[in-house]
C-alpha cells in the first residue's frame, strides 16, 4: 500500500498514458457501455454493475447501474486493487471478512458494499485501466460461467475503447484535412494577389518581350512634360502590321504570334539606345523619341518599314503602315500627339499601306 492509501501498479505511468489516450475520462454516457454493464449485472444477478476507470487520483464509472455516484476517491476503490492483477478476476465475498476492505467508508456507510468482484479492463499493451465490477450489498460468491462472463465482458470493453479512439482519430483526420485545403486556398488566394499586383506592376509585353501599353502611358506622359518643360519636342512612331488579320485567317494564330515577335525583334533592332519600342496593342506598336523632330521619326520610320518589307518572312512578305507626329503646334499633350500619329497612320493605310505618313501639321 502507497502513501496515497491505496496500492501503485508497476507501470502506473504508462497505465496513467494509456488512459489518456483513449480519451475516455470524463465523456458523456454511451449506450454500448451501459449495455455491458446491464448484462454484467444481468448475469451475476448483483443490483450494481459499474465499468470504472482510474486516473491518478479517482475512479470515474463510464457505465454505472444502481449506484447513486459518478466517482470515488482513488483510495476508497475495490478496483484500485483489482487491477493490481490484470490478470484474475478479483473477488471479495464478504467486505467486512476483508482487512483491506473493512473499514472501507463505502462499506461501512453507503451503499454498504459486502460483495465485489472485478475484471481488469486490460490495454492490448498490457495495462489495467480499471476494471467491469458487480457489486452486492450481501456477502456471495460467483460462480465459474459468471466469472468467464466478466472476463468476455471485460475483453469486449476493451474493443469497444479500440473503435471509439479510432473513430475519434479518423474524425480528426478528416478535421485536419479539410483545414489542410482551407490552409491551401488561402494560400492560393494569396499567390493569385500577388500575381494580380506583379501583373498591374509590370511593364513588360509578355508575348514580344517589349515593353507594354502600361509603360507607353507613363514614358509618353513623361517624355511630353519634358519637351514642355526644356521647350524641346518629342515625336511618336505608330506602328501597324498590314492585313494582319488575314494572315491570323490564313496561317492561324500561333504564326501570327511568330510574326509579331519577328517584328518586335527588328523594330527594335533599328532603335537608337534612348528610344523606347512599346506594343501599343493587338499588331500595332509604337516608337517615343525623345528630342526628335517629326522628320527625324520619319527617317526612322521608313528604317522600320523597310527592315520589315526585307526579312525573310517565312510564309509571307509582311509589311507595316507608320504614323508619325511630333509634339509642337496645336500638340502638346501625349492625347493629342498620339491622335495626331494615329491620323497619320490612319492615312498611310488609306493611300495602300506599307508606308510612313507623317502627321498633317508638320507635314
Ligand atoms: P490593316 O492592314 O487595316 O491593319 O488590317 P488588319 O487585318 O491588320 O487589321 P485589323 O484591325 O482588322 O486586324 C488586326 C488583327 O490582329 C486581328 C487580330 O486577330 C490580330 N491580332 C491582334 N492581337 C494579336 C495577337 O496577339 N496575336 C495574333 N496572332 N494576332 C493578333
Ligand atoms: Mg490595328
Ligand atoms: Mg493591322
Amino acid at each position: 500500500m502507497s502513501e496515497a492509501g491505496f496500492p501503485i501498479p508497476a507501470n502506473e505511468r504508462e497505465r496513467l498514458n494509456v488512459l489518456a489516450d483513449y480519451n475516455i475520462m470524463d465523456s458523456l454516457p454511451e449506450q454500448a457501455y451501459n449495455d455491458f454493464a446491464k448484462l454484467a449485472s444481468a448475469i451475476c444477478g448483483t443490483p450494481i454493475a459499474l465499468i470504472t476507470l482510474l486516473d491518478e487520483q479517482r475512479q470515474w464509472f463510464k457505465a454505472n447501474i444502481g449506484l447513486g455516484v459518478s466517482e470515488t476517491p482513488r483510495s476508497q476503490a475495490f478496483c484500485a486493487h483489482a487491477i493490481m492483477n490484470p490478470d484474475e478476476v478479483m473477488t471479495v465475498e464478504d467486505a467486512r471478512a476483508d482487512e483491506r476492505f473493512v473499514s472501507n467508508p463505502l462499506v461501512t456507510g453507503d451503499p454498504g458494499i459486502r460483495f465485489y468482484a472485478g475484471a481488469p479492463l486490460v490495454a492490448p499493451t498490457g495495462e489495467a485501466l480499471g476494471t467491469i465490477c458487480v457489486i452486492d450489498r450481501q456477502p456471495r460468491t460467483l460462480t465459474e460461467t459468471q466469472r468467464e462472463a466478466l472476463e468476455i465482458l471485460s475483453r469486449e470493453i476493451i474493443v469497444q475503447l479500440e473503435l471509439r479512439r479510432s473513430i475519434e482519430t479518423l474524425e480528426q483526420a478528416v478535421l485536419d484535412q479539410e483545414k489542410y485545403v482551407e490552409l491551401l486556398q488561402e494560400y492560393q488566394r494569396d499567390i493569385e494577389k500577388v500575381r494580380v499586383h506583379l501583373e498591374s506592376q509590370s511593364v513588360t509585353d509578355v508575348l514580344t518581350g517589349v515593353k507594354n501599353r502600361r509603360s507607353f502611358d507613363i514614358t509618353l506622359e513623361e517624355e511630353c512634360m519634358r519637351a514642355q518643360s526644356r521647350g524641346n519636342t518629342v515625336s511618336l512612331v505608330m506602328i501597324d502590321v498590314d492585313h494582319f488579320k488575314a494572315f491570323n485567317d490564313d496561317f492561324g494564330h500561333p504564326a501570327g504570334d511568330e510574326v509579331l515577335r519577328g517584328v518586335a525583334h527588328l523594330l527594335q533592332s533599328e532603335l537608337r539606345v534612348s528610344d523606347s519600342l512599346f506594343r501599343y496593342g493587338g499588331e500595332e506598336f509604337a516608337v517615343v523619341l525623345p528630342e526628335t523632330t517629326c522628320k527625324g521619326a520619319f527617317v526612322l520610320g521608313e528604317r522600320f518599314r523597310r527592315a520589315i518589307q526585307r526579312a525573310p518572312w517565312p510564309k509571307r512578305p509582311i509589311s507595316i503602315s507608320i504614323g508619325v507626329a511630333a509634339a509642337g503646334g496645336d500638340v502638346s499633350t501625349p492625347s493629342e500627339l498620339l491622335q495626331a500619329a494615329d491620323r497619320a497612320l490612319y492615312q498611310a493605310k488609306q493611300s495602300g499601306r506599307n508606308r510612313v505618313v507623317m502627321a498633317s501639321d508638320d507635314a
